[in-house]
């Protein structure tokens, strides 16, 4: 298993991978930055969520 903080950043790069928002590019090829509400909630899931890792769990593994 994850740890909880691990989890939740996962599942923003997931999304952010996937979602037209955060993907959208501007005439330039570069990312054009737009807000996603979608991101911005996994974000601070991410951030609130508890940092400690359990040793007994912690393999950096893949789900
Ligand atoms: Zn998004």
């Amino acid at each position: 298993m994850l740890n909880p903080q691990r989890a939740a950043l996962l599942r923003l790069w997931n999304h952010c991978l996937d979602c037209e928002t955060c993907t959208a590019t501007d005439e330039h090829g570069v990312n054009a930055d737009l807000k996603c509400p979608a991101a911005d909630a996994l974000y601070e899931e991410y951030r609130r969520a508890p940092r400690h890792q359990d040793l007994s769990t912690a393999r950096g593994g893949r789900p």
